[in-house]
């Protein structure tokens, strides 16, 4: 089976790991802070957490600007899971917002419609959460524009997105945003096995942050409420949790970091095969936007109205041609612990468009050109 996605681990990644494991530490050691500035230098971001996942790093990002019962997260509903439920973790409420039809990242059309209707209704989210799905960027800037206006924090859910670009810097800059989050599970662009990272300006931010993903105690006596009883003395100053990321996969992390536009070269290599190949086929195509380059994570494909086969046809074709496809996501209101909420499928009809039609096709730093060739001649084959 060919994949739609997987991980690239070279003899340097192995060695870096195995260096770790005949170190004094294997977790809360050096790599761990290393991986931490490899990740910030790229993102010229001055502050990098890192936790053991992307869904942790939601959480404590959400924590961290006091996400609490009665607030509200807004984000999209083309996601994985872990954008909506880190809001629920912290007794918040989700609000799910249409997706564009062509870039199919959160609409700031009905975004700003959104958010003006709520202002009259006195029910302003504390944070919207952009998905830069498939690795293509959100429009940042005007979303930084309707933050302002609209007094609500951003959390960039970048999962998909380290190495790609907004205008002229890296995604995780943070410059349009609170805290950009990163996801290095092994389909992601880069990763850590599992493994998370919360980027952030805001050094109060970064602090809460390090102290929420290690049980809220603190060594440092700046933080303390009373005198240090001696040198073993900790203070636990809020109720945190353990999400720390061990040394074994901050060094594969740190690693994989050295190759990562590399990775991301290879991607758009195989997506301007994809783009000249497909081009005649009854497939809606991913859109790149302009002035941003996609770290491209996936390589979604809508099924035509018209075509042969229908979206769940063609996947099981495909499947059953040895071609790993997949569907990047369901609406996240569509799963039952959310519809039982009730949550009104026709307010995002583009989402559920979306969904009817879209397909993942394989897309990843290695897949081969006879593999990719494999993928364009059965989907000519089926939609001929
Ligand atoms: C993968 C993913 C996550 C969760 O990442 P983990 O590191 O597996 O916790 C969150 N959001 C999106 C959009 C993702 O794709």
């Amino acid at each position: 089976m060919i994949p739609y996605g997987r991980q690239d681990i070279s003899d340097a990644d192995i060695d870096a790991v195995v260096q770790v494991l005949r170190s004094d530490f294997l977790t809360q050691g050096p790599a761990v802070p290393a991986f931490e500035a490899a990740v910030g230098g790229y993102c010229r971001a001055p502050h990098a957490v890192a936790m053991n996942s992307a869904t942790s790093a939601l959480h404590v990002a959400y924590a961290a600007l006091g996400l609490g019962a009665g607030d509200e997260v807004w984000t999209a509903p083309i996601t994985f899971v872990a954008t909506a439920n880190a809001a629920l973790y912290c007794g918040a409420s989700v609000r799910f917002v249409d997706i564009d039809p062509e870039t199919y990242v959160l609409c700031l059309d009905t975004l700003e419609a959104q958010l003006e209707q709520a202002a009259r209704d006195g029910r302003l989210p504390k944070i919207v959460a952009p998905v830069h799905l498939a690795g293509q960027s959100c429009d940042m800037q005007r979303l930084a524009g309707l933050a302002e206006k609209f007094g609500f924090r951003v959390v960039e859910d970048a999962s998909h997105s380290i190495g790609a670009w907004f205008g002229d810097a890296p995604v995780g800059d943070c410059r349009f945003s609170d805290i950009c989050i990163f996801s290095f599970h092994p389909v992601k662009i880069i990763t850590t096995a599992e493994g998370g990272l919360a980027t952030t300006r805001d050094a109060e931010l970064a602090s809460k942050m390090q102290l929420l993903r290690s049980h809220g105690v603190t060594r440092d006596p700046s933080l303390m409420q009373n005198e240090p009883h001696g040198g073993w003395y900790y203070e636990q100053i809020a109720l945190g949790f353990n999400y720390r990321m061990t040394e074994l996969q901050a060094a594969l992390g740190t690693s994989q970091m050295t190759r990562l536009d590399q990775f991301i070269d290879a991607r758009h290599e195989r997506r301007a095969v994809y783009d000249a190949e497909l081009k005649g086929l009854p497939l809606q195509l991913p859109a790149q936007a302009a002035g941003q380059r996609s770290a491209l994570h996936l390589y979604p494909v809508l099924v035509s109205p018209d075509a042969p086969l229908d979206r769940k046809a063609l996947f099981d074709a495909l499947r059953s041609a040895g071609i790993g496809v997949n569907v990047h996501y369901m609406p996240v209101y569509r799963q039952p612990y959310y519809a039982k909420g009730g949550w009104p499928q026709d307010t995002c009809p583009n989402a559920e468009d979306y969904y009817a039609r879209a397909v993942s096709i394989p897309l990843y730093a290695t897949l081969s050109q006879e593999d990719q060739a494999t993928v364009i001649a059965t989907l000519r084959r089926l939609l001929a």
